[in-house]
């Protein structure tokens, strides 16, 4: 049995005070000055800690309340409220919401797993990963001491071309075609995100983070400087098509991720005249045609596609279809075409949860890019301001590199954990068989297809009895 892949999480403090959920407002009209307030009476001492953040205006309060609510029950004139912080309410959009930003910046200072509680309180169902449900059936027969005890669970994966059976030549030896992959101890790559207020000092940080995690970092070659080069390895240059320089690329790497383009045949050529040994991944968009496309590069050779998805989850020309969808239906047509097992598919596009990435893998994927998590991992609030070219309110450019790279460890290391936590629960022991495993889920969209469907449309101003 291999060594136990562990990320090696540590507690790395914020920079800034995080936006809190809630805050506490204390009238003083009416107070009718009780010999001992219930205010001294907080076990957190939150009253006699306040003060103010002078660099960020914020009232400590807000963030070293625990929310036990017994200053706000105790106060015989009710006079002390908690109510919800406007700023963290306004925080992010309809996709990076502020929920799931708090809980990417808890991940990232502790390397721990969110708790919220006993009990699920969220609908029932929603759009995009919300509409697919893990079977947990073996919860009930969980490892028997976890998922860091004795029964292994890899969560390995292998990117690149795998022949469906090796041939031997003379002496034994294996013939020409052997695999050409590059493993990797998680099925995460992290990405550089769209936008962001980033440095040379960021792309250090998450250069380092992606060779200590044994996964890769696709960035575009114009922000590989020096020290980004030497984890050459470790890196996915990505290119865009118009700007085929790759005189920053250095030598060493492994992967090189070019987009679908006219001529195709000649980047093949050019790669392989450029970074000899390299493996090639074509990056398609999710939209209409892909599984075409995708079919056409596999019969053409290539062995990993990357289906690029939008920074909100979905298709590139149709807001109204997810990820998962583009995934199971390019998955499903390289299965159909009996060519799946012998090529990798990458996909991108939203995945902001640890849930994604199982999800994004039953559905078909054999590892998935994350891009905005790392850069909310460096505390980013989604403002959005650096794309007007203003100040970022937490500096992000100004993030030591050693910082950014524990920071990002400790969000893959407690995403790692949850991976491992969703396939004990499910009874999978390697995330390379998890892949396309889609009876280990359930689809709402089916599921409702296949118990309402029969019973027809209700007509507008037709009234059930
Ligand atoms: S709600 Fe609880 S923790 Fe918060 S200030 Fe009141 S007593 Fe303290
Ligand atoms: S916090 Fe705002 S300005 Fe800073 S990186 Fe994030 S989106 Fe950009």
């Amino acid at each position: 049995m291999p060594a136990k892949y562990v990320i090696h999480t540590e507690q790395t403090a914020n920079r800034f005070r995080p936006l809190s959920k809630s805050g506490v407002i204390a009238w003083e009209e009416g107070c009718l000055k009780c010999p001992v307030c219930v205010k001294r009476q907080c076990v957190y001492g939150v009253y006699d800690k306040r003060g103010v953040d002078s660099r960020q205006m914020m009232d400590s309060i807000d963030y070293l309340c625990m929310n036990c609510f017994r200053c706000v029950q105790n106060c015989p004139k009710e006079l002390i409220h908690k109510s919800l912080n406007p700023e963290y309410v306004a925080m992010g959009d309809y996709h990076w919401s502020p929920d799931i930003i708090s809980r990417l910046w808890y991940q990232a200072e502790t390397g721990k797993i969110p708790v919220s509680g006993a009990g699920y309180p969220g609908p029932f169902s929603g759009p995009g990963f919300d509409s697919m449900w893990t079977d947990m059936s073996e919860i009930v027969r969980p490892t028997r001491d976890g998922i860091h005890g004795r029964e292994y669970i890899s969560t390995m994966v292998d990117l690149g071309r795998k022949p469906g059976y090796l041939l031997f030549g003379e002496g034994n030896k294996i013939g020409d075609d052997r695999p050409e992959v590059i493993s990797i101890p998680v099925p995460i790559i992290l990405r550089v995100p769209e936008f962001g207020d980033l440095s040379e000092l960021t792309f250090e940080g998450w250069a380092r983070a992606a060779a200590e995690l044994g996964t890769l970092l696709a960035l575009e070659p114009g922000r590989i400087s020096p020290f980004v080069g030497q984890k050459a390895s470790s890196l996915m240059p990505v290119l865009d098509g118009s700007n085929m320089d790759t005189a920053s690329i250095p030598e060493g790497i492994r992967i090189i991720e070019v987009p679908d383009q006219d001529g195709f045949q000649e980047v093949l050529d050019w790669v392989n005249d450029s970074f000899p040994g390299a493996l090639l991944c074509v990056r398609v968009p999710m939209a209409e045609g892909m599984v075409e496309k995708t079919l056409a590069l596999v019969q053409a050779g290539v062995s990993i596609v990357h289906l690029e998805g939008t920074w909100d989850g979905r298709w590139q020309d149709d807001g109204k279809r997810f990820v998962k969808d583009g995934i199971r239906a390019v998955h499903l047509a390289l299965v159909e075409k009996g060519i799946r097992d012998g090529m990798t598919l990458l996909a991108s596009g939203g995945l902001s949860m640890a849930e994604h990435v199982a999800k994004a893998i039953i559905c078909g994927a054999d590892a998935v890019f994350i891009d905005f998590p790392i850069l909310i991992a460096l505390e980013c609030r989604m403002c959005r301001r650096c794309l007007k070219e203003l100040s970022c309110p937490v500096d992000v450019a100004k993030a030591e590199a050693q910082w950014v790279a524990q920071r990002v460890i400790n969000l893959v290391g407690a995403w790692h954990n949850q991976l491992l936590e969703v396939m004990g629960a499910m009874g999978m022991r390697d995330a390379r068989r998890l892949r396309g495993e889609a009876g280990r889920a359930m689809f709402f969209e089916e599921l409702e297809e296949s118990t309402f469907a029969e019973m027809g449309e209700i007509e507008e101003g037709v009234e059930l009895e």
